[in-house]
This record gives C-alpha cells, sequence and structure tokens, in this order.
C-alpha cells in the first residue's frame, strides 16, 4: 500500500471500530470483570491491547498506538499527555544516574532545557553535538553514553542530519537512539529503516492538524519496545481518548494536507529565496539548506515549515516586518491549516556545541493551507515595512 491508502486503513480495526467506519471514543478509567478468569486474561494481556485499567488504555488508544506502529513501523507505541512529555518519557525509559546523554545541537530548545536541568538534577550528563557530525558522532562517546537524541531538520534551523550514520556507530557501542521525528511526521521518513531505535512524534502537530490538541507519542522498535512501554507506564503518562480520537481523525487527511504544505512552503521559499534582503533560506528541499543531499536521500518530501535569514535588521525593524501581517500570526506550535511566524533575534544563544554563521535575524514560518498568492502578498508588504 501507498502512503496515502494506508493513512486511510491504518488502525481500523474492526476489534476497536465495530462496524462503525472511525473508532468510538471509548472512556474509562475503571474496566470491570465479572470472572477471576477475564480478570486474569486481562491482566496477563494488559501490555497486548486487552482492556484492564483506563491508565493503559482503551479502544480508542489502542486504534490510534496500531496506526502509528503501522505508519511509522515500530513495534509499539506509547501515548504522552504533549511531545514534551514524549521526550521525557523516552529519555527516561533509557537513562539512569551516571549516564551520558549525546543531544543534537539543534534540538526543540525544551528538549535541551529538560537535558540541563532536570537532567543534570538526576545525574545524567549531557554533550551536545553538531547536527553535522554523522559518523563522528563516534568522537564523542564515552564508557557510559546510554543515548543518542537526535532531531532531524532541527527546530528553527532545518540541518538535516546523517541519521544512519549515526545510527549505526551508537549499534557498535550498544546505544540506544531516540529521534525526534516530528517535522517529518508519520509519513516524511521512515525512521526504523534509517536504523533509529524510538521515534518521538510531538501529535500536536501535523497529525492533530487542526491547532486543537496536545498529544505525543513514542514508537519504539522490537528490541526497544517492552523498556519503553514499561517505564513510561510507572512513569504514569496517559492521555484522554478524545485527544487520541481527534488525533486518528487528522491521521485520514494528513497526506493531503502536507502536500499542499508543502507545495505552498517551496513556493514561498523559492520566492523568499530572490529577494535583496534575505540572506539564506533554511528549507531542507532547497540547496542551501546544511545537509540537502541526505534529505534527499532519507526523506520522501517537506513540509510547511522553515526559515530564513534577514540580511540585517534590528528589533524595530523585525517588529515592523511583522506586527501588521493578514495571515501570518505570532505563535507557538505549527502544522495545522493556519500560517504562522516567529523571529529569533540570537540563534547562537541556543547552541552551545556550534557556532550559528549568520548575523541578521531569523524568520521561522508556517506555511498553512491560504492561497499561496495571498501569502506572498501578506510577505511583499511585510518586506515594504522592514
Ligand atoms: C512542538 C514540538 C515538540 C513538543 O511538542 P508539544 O506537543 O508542544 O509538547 C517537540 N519537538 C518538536 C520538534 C516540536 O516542534
Amino acid at each position: 500500500m501507498k502512503p496515502d491508502t494506508r493513512l486511510i486503513h491504518a488502525g481500523r480495526n474492526k476489534q476497536y471500530t465495530g462496524n462503525v467506519v472511525n473508532p468510538p471514543v471509548v472512556r474509562a478509567s475503571t474496566i470491570v470483570f465479572e470472572t477471576f478468569a477475564e480478570l486474569n486474561h486481562a491482566s496477563i494481556n494488559r501490555a497486548n491491547r486487552v482492556p484492564f485499567y483506563g491508565r493503559r488504555g482503551t479502544d480508542t488508544h489502542f486504534a490510534l498506538q496500531q496506526a502509528m506502529c503501522e505508519l511509522e513501523g515500530g513495534a509499539g507505541c506509547a501515548l504522552y499527555p504533549c511531545g514534551a512529555a514524549a521526550i521525557s518519557g523516552a529519555l527516561l525509559a533509557f537513562l539512569k544516574t551516571g549516564d551520558h546523554l549525546l543531544m543534537v545541537d539543534s534540538a526543540y530548545e525544551p528538549s535541551r532545557s529538560l537535558s540541563d536541568k532536570l537532567l543534570a538534577g538526576l545525574g545524567i550528563e549531557t554533550t551536545y553535538y553538531d547536527p553535522q557530525i554523522g559518523a563522528g558522532i563516534a568522537n564523542l562517546i564515552k564508557p557510559n553514553t546510554k543515548v543518542i537524541f537526535l532531531e532531524s531538520p532541527g527546530s528553527l534551523t532545518f540541518e538535516v542530519q546523517d541519521i544512519p550514520a549515526i545510527c549505526a556507530v551508537a549499534k557498535q557501542h550498544n546505544i540506544v537512539t531516540i529521534l525526534d521525528n516530528t517535522w517529518a511526521s508519520p509519513i516524511l521518513c521512515k525512521p526504523f529503516d534509517l536504523g533509529v531505535d524510538v521515534s518521538v512524534q510531538s501529535a500536536t502537530k501535523y497529525i492533530v492538524g487542526h491547532s486543537d490538541v496536545m498529544l505525543g507519542t513514542a514508537t519504539a522498535n522490537e528490541q526497544h519496545w517492552p523498556q519503553l512501554r514499561e517505564h513510561s507506564y510507572l512513569l504514569g503518562y496517559c492521555t484522554s481518548a478524545d485527544d487520541a480520537y481527534t488525533a486518528l481523525r487528522g491521521l485520514r487527511t494528513l497526506g493531503v494536507r502536507l502536500r499542499q504544505h508543502e507545495h505552498s512552503a517551496l513556493t514561498v521559499a523559492n520566492w523568499l529565496a530572490q529577494r535583496p534582503e534575505v540572506k539564506t533560506v533554511l528549507h531542507p528541499a532547497l540547496p542551501s539548506c546544511p545537509g540537502h543531499a541526505l534529505f534527499k536521500r532519507d526523506f520522501n518530501g517537506s513540509n510547511g515549515l522553515f526559515s530564513f535569514v534577514l540580511k540585517q535588521a534590528n528589533q524595530q525593524q523585525v517588529e515592523a516586518f511583522i506586527e501588521g501581517m493578514q495571515h501570518f500570526k505570532m505563535g507557538f506550535s505549527w502544522g495545522g491549516y493556519e500560517s504562522l511566524i516567529t523571529a529569533s533575534m540570537d540563534v547562537q544563544q541556543l547552541r552551545t556545541a556550534t557556532t550559528w554563521p549568520y548575523t541578521g535575524p531569523l524568520i521561522r514560518l508556517h506555511i498553512g493551507l491560504e492561497n499561496v498568492d495571498d501569502l506572498i502578498s501578506d510577505l511583499a508588504a511585510a518586506f515594504s515595512r522592514l
């Protein structure tokens, strides 16, 4: 089956849906049993999608978990109340006091803060590494290195990592690899084919796709699924059936939405690349983006999220650029149907292992599903104000 077809079928197991198209929203804390035999059956199979207690999930959650495995390719999927929880759940499943973590320098800022504030306090040391390091990661490995955390393309700056090269080194040293795969959604890259052990998604973004639910997932290969499942369960992570339902509904239109986001974003990115005020465009599908060749090798396509760097502009100019926009609003998150814009005046302060080569501000855009000519007019007016 091609990805579009898989998106339609994923998780729609008759066991979960009955005779309706979508799995019903099954809300539960308590699940009741009449006999010891039933109770024992549920208890023995509680990790295998048999209802046992609400925190372990209901058929709605099981349908989403199955869908994510069918799409990303893992052996099991844990659900979390948001993407940040999926990241903490995955890291805490495989790290303990005295361990060493390697984290990419271009990671989502809250992933860095988790390492610097919470993991450091638990006695887990983090070393940040250059997103372009590839097989050179071998030089940073210590005897106590237990996890390599990747995110590709990087948040804000979009460097594409050599995932297979890093995973090959990790395997030689028995190190677990965890990839924040949010940018790719479950369909633009095949994390397990590239050698990753655990793939994390902020489902808040393209999976839900309508800016109205917070949700996270972590999908693991056969070897790492039991520990991820058990440790996330011990930490108490669980989600509402309504949110799982909304994510399943979002999945059905993911392919068609992404194609429109991709098409419009490429149109805007190529338009920006011609502007005299623009220093560079950081879009993985453009040759100007570090790691573009790896993107062509490892990804099936792109989405609506990318950045560009202005040649020179002070705070006041950036305010003039952004304030007064009609379609691009400032706001966190992305992956919904609407266009968004954020500005970073100083990218260097977000990294410690690498030197950021540009002096001008970085502008990140999420290209939504509005008509692309309207979006370009909005940006053209912003350049006039700049
Ligand atoms: C948004 C985001 C997260 C965090 O997800 P939440 O659902 O907001 O907690 C993690 N990683 C990346 C790359 C993100 O963009």
